[in-house]
């Protein structure tokens, strides 16, 4: 579905992805971890279309039969209206506007308008405080429930991969533990993932696959469960010894 081709990216003078290749496939959930400073925000920010890469191709085919489209340079806009959304780091959600605002913030790109207030819906199914707290407004909502809007904004586009940049960030761990639940829910449903974490163990959990990126370059990938096991793993990123 995704395939980043040996991607460079330079952020000002530095250059921080030195030749990423990837890849997502349908149905998958597909997280990147490394540490602090390795690239992973930058790698989701290209895909997004909010940098462009200097070389290197991203082909995104959204459905089996689509003819495969390089994204790697596109407006963000358009790369959102062809169902990439991106959850970012930090939650990013307006503080001034209500919960049901914020929601309706990832559906500005549609008109359907019956089918919006369906998504709306489910969303507030899914994550119900989202809709006891509908008027109320986002910058009073606790972090665990900013990082549900969040992921409920990014749903409002109607993804078919849905891209998060640390959604655990700075949340206890049952509230992770439930938003963790909620994306295997929202995989089974059809929707393609891709994840960025410092919290390999949770990542690795529930992933299908997983990269491990090191100073801008992939230096490992396989299925999860291998990977948990590997040794430089384990020392690295799930504090084994
Ligand atoms: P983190 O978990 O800290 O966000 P990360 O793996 O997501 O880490 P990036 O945010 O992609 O890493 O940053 C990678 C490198 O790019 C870092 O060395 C960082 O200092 C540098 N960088 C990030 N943003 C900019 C910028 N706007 N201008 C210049 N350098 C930047």
């Amino acid at each position: 579905m995704l395939k980043l081709n040996d991607i460079h990216v330079y952020r000002g003078q530095t250059y921080v992805l030195k030749g990423v290749s990837l890849e997502v496939g349908r149905g998958e959930i597909v997280a990147l971890i490394g540490a602090n400073g390795a690239g992973k925000t930058t790698t989701l920010r290209t895909i997004s279309g909010l940098l462009t890469p200097k070389n290197g191709s991203i082909i995104y085919t959204p459905e089996k039969d689509d003819p495969p489209w390089d994204i790697s340079g596109a407006q963000a806009e358009d790369i959102v209206a062809r169902g990439i959304a991106h959850c970012p780091e930090g939650r990013g959600v307006f503080a001034q506007l209500s919960v049901r605002e914020n929601l309706m913030v990832g559906a500005y790109l549609r008109n359907d308008k019956k089918q919006i207030e369906y998504d709306h819906e489910r969303v507030c199914h899914m994550f119900p405080i989202l809709g006891e707290r509908a008027n109320q407004a986002a910058g009073s909502l606790s972090g665990g429930e900013q990082a549900m809007l969040a992921v409920g904004r990014a749903l409002m586009t109607r993804p078919r991969l849905l891209i998060l940049d640390e959604p655990s960030l700075g949340l206890a761990p049952l509230v992770v533990e439930f938003i963790f639940d909620m994306l295997a829910e929202i995989n089974s449903q059809g929707v393609t993932v891709l994840l960025v974490e410092q919290n390999a163990v949770m990542a690795l959990k529930l992933a299908n696959r997983a990269y491990v990126l090191e100073n801008g370059q992939v230096t490992l990938s396989g299925p999860s469960d291998e990977l948990a096991r590997d040794e430089k793993v384990r020392r690295a990123y799930l504090g084994g010894e």
